[in-house]
């Protein structure tokens, strides 16, 4: 054969030979208004990803434009807005509580200019968050003072910058030194800002003769008495721990870390610590997380003694865990809005889970899945450290485990569930009821 005419031949159906040019698709108007929406360099990574299924040959070069259109992410983030059926409600690689449709909207106000730090009336400067503040302040009677910072661990940390930072002494018993998550330790970060711990009792048992023991030690150098709520795991058999009660007879202030942020006490999380508990209780500070079981933003709460929580405000640390004002919009949202998500689920009955999870399967009957959907008990859980050991009965979709994968990485909504005994559920728990369309499209994109 001759040379020549099959190099010719080559170039005609070679795709990487007919691949478009980057400048040529992103000329396109769709991609034109794209860039203006999303920004070139969304748009222009688009573009070159597609162009490279092109010259793979898995794109044919006319349809290298609408491929790109297609695949342009819906907003300028990475970040993909995913269906928890998990059956965990505060999920932490989900990103923990999702915000309710009024937090959602506050953060749309207050993205632009907003008044967070002055006050419209009189033209001067007005407390920073004043009305998130409020909000907290009038869902806590108790406390006497309020103020948030950037999550629960900055709370802890500049409460204990304040009260014992120059080498005061933290007295907290053995079973109540917690790691928290990805690797992060209570009694880590209270060192970090330099503090001297005084560990007492053993990891399954403390007395109030212990802690007392502890403080006539150094009387002058115990800077407060520390709790810090189990809230990612259960210690049973002979336990036992010291009431807040006891520990407010000790004499140094009492700080007490909740965790998952409830207020009040919760009917269906009994043993779950609140903020208004522990404050009637004899507390003189409470830290807590925003984004657990409140239900809000990231955030970390400090409610206590006004003095306290005045010199927590003015420190220097205070600002350096300052809180946005974004999350300022969606924590008042939360506090004074309708219930969000997170407080829904827990409230949600395995009745109606169950009628949801039968109509899913109903409507999915049409697909010749092997075995065919069905709706079963389930049981879910708080999760996010919260509630550790509590069984959230639920109900779930049930379908088959090949699906678990494909749901996951859904190209529109990826979808989240659970694989238990070879099959996958889809927990209904923490899935909003304006999610389930698009649950049901996404099994029906699995399935083909
Ligand atoms: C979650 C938790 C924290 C940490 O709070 P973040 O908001 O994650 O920083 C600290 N203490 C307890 C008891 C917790 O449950």
């Amino acid at each position: 054969m001759d040379r020549t005419s099959v190099e010719e031949d080559h170039v005609e159906t070679d795709p990487r030979r007919r691949t478009p040019r980057t400048d040529a698709v992103l000329s396109d108007e769709r991609l034109r208004k794209a860039a203006d929406r999303l920004g070139e360099h969304v748009v222009k990574q688009t573009v070159r990803a597609t162009l490279e299924r092109c010259r793979a040959g898995e794109l044919a070069p006319e349809d290298v434009v609408g491929a790109a259109v297609d695949a342009l992410p819906p907003a300028a983030t990475s970040l993909r807005r995913v269906v928890n059926a998990t059956g965990i409600v505060v999920h932490t690689n989900l990103g923990r509580a999702p915000l309710s449709d009024a937090a959602v909207e506050a953060l749309g106000v207050a993205a632009g200019a907003t008044d967070v730090e002055l006050d419209l009336a009189t033209g001067r400067r007005g407390r920073r968050g004043r009305s998130a503040l409020g909000a907290l302040a009038a869902a806590v009677p108790e406390a006497g003072g309020v103020h948030v910072v950037n999550n629960g661990a900055a709370a802890l940390a500049l409460v204990t910058c304040v009260l014992a930072g120059r080498g005061g002494t933290v007295v907290v018993a053995r079973g109540e030194l917690v790691e928290i998550g990805d690797g992060f330790r209570i009694p880590e970060l209270l060192e970090s800002v330099g503090a001297v711990l005084r560990e007492v009792g053993t990891t399954n048992r403390v007395r109030l003769a212990d802690y007392e023991a502890a403080v006539a030690e150094d009387p002058d150098g115990t800077a407060f008495v520390l709790k810090v709520h189990p809230s990612n795991f259960v210690v049973s058999g002979f336990t036992s721990s010291v009431p807040v009660e006891e520990l407010a007879t000790l004499g140094p202030p009492v700080v007490v870390d909740t965790g998952s942020g409830l207020l009040r006490p919760h009917p269906r999380l009994p043993d779950e610590p609140s903020a208004a508990a522990a404050l009637r209780a004899g507390a003189d500070l409470v830290t807590a997380s925003g984004d657990k079981l409140l239900g809000g933003p990231q955030c970390g709460l400090m409610l206590g003694r006004a003095d306290l929580v005045e010199s927590l405000r003015r420190h220097p640390f205070a600002r350096a865990v300052r809180v946005d004002k974004l999350t300022l919009a969606a924590l008042e949202a939360t506090l004074v809005g309708p219930l969000p998500p997170v407080v829904a689920a827990l409230e949600a009955t395995p009745a109606e889970l169950a009628l949801r999870a039968q109509q899913l399967a109903d409507q999915l009957g049409d697909l010749g899945l092997d075995p065919p959907p069905e709706a079963v008990p389930s049981v879910a859980a708080v999760g996010g450290g919260g509630a550790p050991g509590v069984e959230l009965p639920s109900a779930a979709l049930v379908l088959p485990a090949r699906l678990a994968g494909p749901l996951r990485d859904d190209p529109c909504v990826p979808v989240v569930g659970r694989v238990e005994r070879g099959r996958l559920l889809l927990d209904l728990i923490a899935v909003q009821e304006s999610d389930e369309a698009d649950v049901l499209a996404a099994v029906r994109r699995a399935a083909r």
